[in-house]
């Protein structure tokens, strides 16, 4: 999906990287510089982080998709550059070679990864990026960046509601479907790993919660880098 970051408006100041020196311009503190954050969502295939990202995507302009590699075949509708790079083998090998990747590992009989593009001078300019990926990408994104990083992971109220949701997503075979639920408890198991955890049981219920979890993270001490001098001013 849409990484923007290998590409395009790499480290373009994102809405919230004003500098903190303007702030005395009749500027409230809401516009002082911040960090950017990784924003990380992951659940079982089929739980809903592509409907609950899809909806922060659009409700929220601060915040953009890390497009990831796959040398999986695309789907019907799913376009390259925009739902992710599909590769190929050789060309996911020459990546992994150069080391274009923040991390990468093998889902499903494939391979992804998050190419690091220029997120971390977005990071800088306060633009935040949204990750939908798996416990294996979230674990070495914690390794990679923990400070930046907040993780959020998706339930489903059941495992019957979860046959159900990707029965009715219509886009995969019976036996995906079935190699999905079998792989849905070990994912679960990983739960424990995350700082947040939403059970998406009604979608709108649960995202007001991911939102939540991002309008208060973006106002943690660390990220609010312009604070400093205006708290210096304010002090003066
Ligand atoms: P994932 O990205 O985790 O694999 P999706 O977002 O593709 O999951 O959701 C799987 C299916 O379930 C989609 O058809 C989606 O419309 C549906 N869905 C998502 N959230 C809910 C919900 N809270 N209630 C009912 N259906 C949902
Ligand atoms: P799908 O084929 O359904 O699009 O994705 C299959 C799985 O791959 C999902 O669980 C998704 O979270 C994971 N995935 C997608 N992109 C990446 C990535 O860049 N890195 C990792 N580690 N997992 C990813």
């Amino acid at each position: 999906m849409g990484d923007t970051n290998t590409s395009s408006g790499a480290g373009t100041a994102g809405p919230a990287s004003q500098t903190g020196a303007d702030h005395s311009a009749g500027n409230s503190a809401d516009k002082l510089h911040r960090r950017g954050l990784l924003f990380i969502l992951s659940s079982p295939s089929g739980a809903g982080k592509t409907t609950l990202s899809r909806m922060l995507l659009k409700a929220d302009a601060e915040i953009r998709l890390s497009v990831s590699a796959t040398t999986r075949p695309p789907r019907p509708g799913e376009v390259h550059g925009e739902d992710y790079y599909f590769v190929s083998d050789a060309e996911f090998d020459r990546m992994v070679e150069e080391d274009d990747f923040y991390e990468w590992a093998h889902v499903f009989d494939h391979r992804y990864g998050t190419p690091k593009g220029a997120i971390r001078e977005g990071l800088k300019n306060g633009q935040d990026y949204l990750f939908d990926i798996d416990w294996q990408g979230t674990q070495q994104l914690k390794q990679k960046d923990d400070q930046d990083v907040v993780t959020v992971f998706v339930l489903p109220p059941s495992l019957d509601e979860l046959r159900r949701r990707l029965e009715g997503r219509g886009q995969d075979t019976d036996a995906v479907i079935d190699a999905r639920m079998d792989r849905a408890r070990a994912e679960i198991s990983h739960w424990a790993e995350y700082k947040y955890v939403v059970v998406n049981d009604d979608v709108e219920q649960c995202f007001a919660k991911v939102r939540e979890i991002l309008h208060a993270e973006r106002m943690l001490r660390k990220r609010q880098t312009g604070m400093i001098p205006f708290v210096r001013e304010l002090m003066e």
